[in-house]
């Protein structure tokens, strides 16, 4: 498994944290190079330092409790039955795209991604929050993060 792959993994488990604290639904942006990455959700206000840092308690809690990373390969109609919206983010895939490749950490976050997975959140290693930013023109929060190498 490549580090960036499980950079990549670890947003799941940060979008999983950040909907849990602070009701986020909506991903606009993702970005991963090496050990660090960045998670642009929309969000209408800045959180408190306090809401940051529970974010970042949530997603290692999730991260030690070492629960399978399940990755589906299924019809998107059926992915759209059992989860809505939920498995989308506000860049949409196009309509001609038929099976989805999802990604499901069970009761965390659902997602339909493309990208490799670690098989267990454990995989990922330490996760740190290491810059976030609130860009109220935009209503957006930018959670920047660092992973154990
Ligand atoms: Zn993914």
């Amino acid at each position: 498994m490549s580090l960036e792959d499980r950079t990549h993994t670890a947003l799941h488990v940060l979008k999983g944290a950040a909907a849990n604290i602070l009701g986020i639904k909506w991903t606009k942006g993702v970005s991963v190079k090496g050990n660090h990455g960045r998670l642009t959700l929309q969000f209408d206000r800045k959180p408190t330092e306090e809401e940051i840092l529970r974010i970042q308690e949530e997603a290692n809690r999730k991260i030690r409790e070492d629960i399978p990373i399940r990755v589906l390969e299924m019809d998107r109609n059926e992915a759209e039955e059992l989860w809505g919206d939920l498995i989308y983010d506000v860049f949409l895939i196009p309509e001609s795209i038929r099976r989805l490749q999802i990604c499901h950490i069970e009761n965390w976050n659902v997602n339909a991604c493309n990208k490799k997975h670690t098989g267990s959140t454990g995989e990922i290693g330490e996760l740190k929050i290491s810059k976030t930013r609130y860009r109220i023109a935009k209503q957006v929060l930018e959670i920047s993060y660092d992973i154990t190498e």
